[in-house]
C-alpha cells in the first residue's frame, strides 16, 4: 500500500520534482545571487534528502501494515481451514465408524432378552458413552418390572405432596436406559468420564437441574435426535458449543436417587421441550454394543426383568414403546391391580 507523504513548500515538491527528473542544483561562483543561489541549494538539497527519507519511511511502513494485514489474514484462514479440516475429519471418523460397527454381526445372549436385536435403520450410537468395567452394569428403558411397581405401589395421594411417585407420570415404564457405575472407593466423589458416543457431530442444547435427572442434566443433539445425559456431576462443555465429536469428553458421571449411575435418554430433536416423547435408546447402538448391554444387563435379572403383558408384548429390551406422557394415563400399563401383578410387585 502506497501512502501521500505531506510535505511543506513548493521548494520541497520542487526538489521531488528535480529528483525524480535527475535534475541538480548548481550556483555559479562570484555571481551577484550566488549568495541567495547556495541557501536555496542547500534548501533544496535538504528539502531532497527529507523527501528520499519520507519516501523511504512511507515505502517501509506500507510494507509493514500490509505484511501484518498478510499475516493476520493468513493466521484467520489458516486457523478456519485447521477448525474445517478437524470438523471434517471429525465427520469422517464417525461416518466410517458408524458403518463399520453397523456391520459387526450381534453376538450377546442375555437372560433378560430372547431375541437378538434387529438391525437398526439407523446407528445414533456408535459406541458406549462409559467404558464399562467388570462391577459396571446396565438398566433397561422401558416397562421394567421395578418401575412398573414404583407406579403401583407407590401410587400418588392426592391429599399428600410430597407423595412423588417416579413412574407415574411416565406410565410406568422407565424413560432412560442407566449404566450403574459404582465409585471407586478410594475416590468415591469422582464420578466417572462420560464421553459423546455418536458418530453424528452434536450441539449442546441444554445444562441445568431440570428434567427429572438431577444434579445436572445435558443435552446434546444429534440430527433428529437429542440426547440427554442424566445426574451429572460435572459437564465439560458448553450450552451453544457445536461440532461434539465422537469421543468427546462431555461430563463426569455422578449419583441420582441414591445411586451412582448415568442415565440416557433419546428424544425427538423436534420435539425436546415440550410434551418430551422419549425413544427407546436400545435400538439406536450398533448391534455389537446392544451385545454389551445385554451382558451388562444380565448382571441384574431381576430389576431388568419385564413386566408380563399379553402376546409378550414389550417383552424384549428392543420392542419397547416410545413413552409419550401426555397420552392418556392407561395408555402404556394394565391396570396393575390383579393378584399376579400384586404378588410380583411384592418382591421390590
Ligand atoms: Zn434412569
Amino acid at each position: 500500500m502506497w501512502r501521500f507523504v505531506a510535505v511543506g513548500t513548493t521548494v520541497i515538491w520542487l526538489a521531488v520534482v528535480a529528483a525524480a527528473c535527475g535534475f541538480a542544483y548548481t550556483c555559479t561562483p562570484n555571481s551577484a545571487d550566488y549568495e541567495r543561489c547556495e541557501q536555496q541549494r542547500q534548501q533544496y538539497e535538504d528539502a531532497q534528502r527529507k523527501a528520499q527519507e519520507d519516501a523511504q519511511e512511507a515505502i517501509r511502513k506500507a510494507a509493514k501494515d500490509a505484511a501484518d494485514q498478510a499475516i493476520e489474514e493468513g493466521k484467520k484462514q489458516a486457523q478456519n481451514a485447521f477448525e474445517q479440516a478437524i470438523n471434517d475429519a471429525k465427520q469422517k471418523i464417525g461416518d466410517a465408524l458408524g458403518s463399520l460397527v453397523a456391520q459387526i454381526p450381534f453376538f450377546g445372549s442375555g437372560v433378560t432378552s430372547t431375541q437378538p436385536p434387529q438391525t437398526p435403520s439407523l446407528v445414533l450410537f456408535s459406541d458406549l458413552p462409559v467404558t464399562l468395567g467388570k462391577d459396571d452394569y446396565v438398566l433397561w428403558y422401558g416397562n421394567t418390572e421395578w418401575s412398573f411397581c414404583d407406579r403401583y405401589l407407590h401410587p400418588r395421594d392426592p391429599n399428600d405432596p410430597t407423595t412423588r411417585p417416579f413412574y407415574e407420570a411416565l406410565r410406568g415404564m422407565h424413560d432412560g436406559l442407566d449404566f450403574g457405575l459404582p465409585m471407586d472407593p478410594k475416590k468415591p466423589f469422582v464420578g466417572r468420564e462420560i464421553f459423546s458416543a455418536s458418530h453424528t457431530l452434536g450441539e449442546v442444547v441444554y445444562i441445568g437441574t431440570s428434567y427429572g435427572a438431577e444434579p445436572t442434566a445435558l443435552m446434546i443433539k444429534h440430527g433428529d435426535y437429542v440426547v440427554l445425559y442424566g445426574h451429572l456431576s460435572a459437564v465439560l462443555v458448553q450450552v451453544g458449543q457445536k461440532n461434539i465429536g465422537f469421543g468427546d469428553k462431555i461430563a463426569l458421571s455422578g449419583i441420582g436417587n441414591g445411586v451412582s449411575h448415568l442415565h440416557l435418554e433419546v428424544l425427538p430433536a423436534s420435539d425436546w421441550q415440550g410434551k418430551r416423547t422419549r425413544i427407546n435408546p436400545v435400538p439406536l447402538f450398533a448391534p455389537s454394543l446392544q451385545a454389551q448391554l445385554v451382558e451388562k444387563a444380565a448382571k441384574s435379572p431381576v430389576w431388568n426383568r419385564f413386566h408380563p403383558l399379553p402376546n409378550g408384548k414389550w417383552g424384549t429390551p428392543q420392542d419397547q414403546p416410545n413413552i409419550e406422557p401426555t397420552s392418556a394415563p392407561q395408555y402404556l400399563v394394565p391396570s396393575g391391580n390383579t393378584e399376579s401383578e400384586k404378588a410380583i410387585c411384592k418382591q421390590y
